[in-house]
């Protein structure tokens, strides 16, 4: 269905009211904008039954990747978004906002051969050093809980030609809801506290050597260790976080917590098995990083703004599904819709897909650093980036207007998808988290839309479970149509936000975005 202009522009607007009670109520009234029922149901309509997002998962996660700042396929899939774009007539860029340490992730090859052979579930993380055709055979040794740095560096010497384990071993691997649907109370309390205990106690471990998670493993490398075997258990069935290497030469593992506490046990026993490890990567130089934008433009007011938001990059264990695929496909989503049905913005409908968020905000940072004039003259912008849930909360990021403008934009959208979303107002302001908060930081109306769980943060947070599988559709369909009525609305009313932050309300600064990363 394509819709004419005219249905776009019949809107009881701003000016009509303008006519009867003046000027000064221009804005100031939240009746003075009804939203277009037949461009509501054809956005509905679209988002329902033409939906593309099972397409675009498939391409991007299933196809490119997880995308890593500074790697071949974060490029790529800024190109495939372009592209993209252009094949929905909407015109989209790549913008150049840094470099990062270029790197490729190659195969990773865990296995142990004594005391009999297992393949073992694990991988390099990122950025760790390729071993090229080289393969290390050798006994795994434990950090061991030493009085102080002194003892640590009589130790150090132990660990030439050995795998290093560095990381707690888990006793019971079990998740939260497991445990409590099935253990005895006695026994739940007695699990959480010895899970406390050892937490506490392997943070002790660490920090006894002098050193830290970050430093300790370039010790080693520098006393002779084979390699560092790691695991960051994510606290439920199958699931470790993967984030990045400290090693130069060596490579840095982690080991899947039931193959990694297997092998602790063995060891501790006095039977340290012999693992063969094998890792490749390419090293690519300092490549350049780049957001992707596009944009409809306004057709009243095209140097005013309202932004969609999703950060594009991921940690690379998983696909990046939920982090941040699904923000990233409710936002390419929702313009495609918007373009279809909405073509001729009041105001230009810009989307921002950000490069390395994960190491600090830094394609938005650089974004809201570069274009002073898209955020000064900023109606709203919508991220979302907390995974695959259906969207349940929208805060105003400490300002006081927003609890006008948002309701009457959320009413807009039909009651099965805005009576599930709660909303707080004032809010806090952001300082963290995610890309709205590069805006807020400036006193830019950055908003979140905010999502069910669905066990985000033990299952497919930067996980190397955090594949297309994870997706719900229907609430990522729902978050498209959201995101486009929204978009829709704040495009569409008659006046431009203001944005006056809270009195009292302690204010987070804005923080310059890293230009150039992953060099040390
Ligand atoms: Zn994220």
């Amino acid at each position: 269905m394509k819709l004419t202009d005219k249905i776009f522009r019949s809107t009881i607007g701003c000016k009509a009211t303008t006519f009867i009670t003046g000027a000064i109520l221009c804005g100031s009234i939240a009746l003075a904008q009804t939203p277009n029922k037949g461009v509501i149901d054809a956005i509905m309509k679209e988002g329902t039954q033409n939906s593309q997002l099972e397409k675009l998962g498939r391409e991007l996660l299933d196809g490119v990747g997880p995308r890593l700042v500074g790697t071949p396929q974060m490029k790529q899939a800024n190109d495939w978004a372009v592209a993209k774009y252009a094949e929905w007539g909407i015109t989209a860029r790549n913008e150049q906002w840094g470099t990062w340490r270029g790197w490729e992730r190659g195969v990773s090859h865990i296995d142990m051969i004594l005391p009999r052979v297992k393949s073992l579930e694990g991988t390099q993380l990122a950025w760790s050093p390729g071993m090229g055709k080289k393969t290390a055979t050798a006994q795994v040794i434990i950090l061991p809980d030493l009085a102080d740095s002194i003892a640590f560096k009589n130790w150090l010497p132990t660990v030439k030609g050995k795998f290093v384990m560095i990381s707690i071993c888990q006793s019971i691997g079990r998740d939260e809801n497991n445990l409590k649907t099935f253990a005895l109370p006695s026994t739940y309390t007695k699990i959480k506290a010895e899970r406390d205990t050892l937490t506490k106690l392997w943070a002790a471990r660490i920090k006894k050597t002098g050193l830290t998670t970050k430093t300790l493993p370039v010790a080693l490398e520098k006393a002779g260790a084979a390699g560092v075997l790691t695991n960051y258990w994510s606290a439920g069935f199958g699931v470790d976080k993967i984030f990045q290497a400290y090693t130069k030469k060596i490579p840095t593992v982690d080991i899947g917590m039931e193959d990694y506490t297997l092998i602790y046990r063995l060891t501790e026993a006095g039977n340290p098995p012999t693992l063969k490890i094998h890792t490749e990567a390419k090293e690519l130089g300092e490549v350049p990083t780049f957001n992707t934008l596009a944009e409809i433009k306004g057709t009243e007011k095209p140097n005013e703004y309202v932004m969609l938001s999703a950060h594009f990059d991921s940690w690379d264990g998983g696909t990046g599904a939920t982090d941040n695929g699904t923000g990233t496909l409710t936002m390419m989503e929702a313009m495609r819709i918007l373009k279809k049905i909405y073509p001729n913005p009041k105001r230009t409908i810009l989307v921002g897909h950000w490069g390395s968020e994960e190491q600090g905000l830094n394609g938005s940072r650089a974004f809201v650093e570069d274009h002073p004039e898209i955020v000064a003259n900023l109606q709203a912008l919508f991220n979302q980036d907390n995974g695959t849930g259906r969207v349940t909360s929208l805060a105003g990021q400490g300002y006081v207007e927003p609890k006008d403008y948002l309701i009457r934009w959320l009413n807009a959208a039909p009651d099965t998808i805005k009576n599930r979303v709660k909303t707080s107002f004032p809010g806090q302001p952001g300082s963290g988290g995610s890309d709205f908060a590069s805006f807020v930081a400036v006193g830019a109306p950055g908003f979140s839309i905010s999502s069910l769980s669905w066990d985000y943060s033990t299952y497919t947070w930067h996980t190397n479970r955090d594949t297309y599988d994870k997706i719900i559709f229907d609430d990522v369909r729902n978050n498209a149509i959201l995101a486009a009525i929204l978009a829709y609305m704040a495009s569409e009313d008659p006046a431009k936000t203001i944005n006056t932050k809270t009195p009292g309300i302690k204010w987070p600064v804005q923080t310059k975005a890293t230009r150039r990363g992953g060099f040390d």
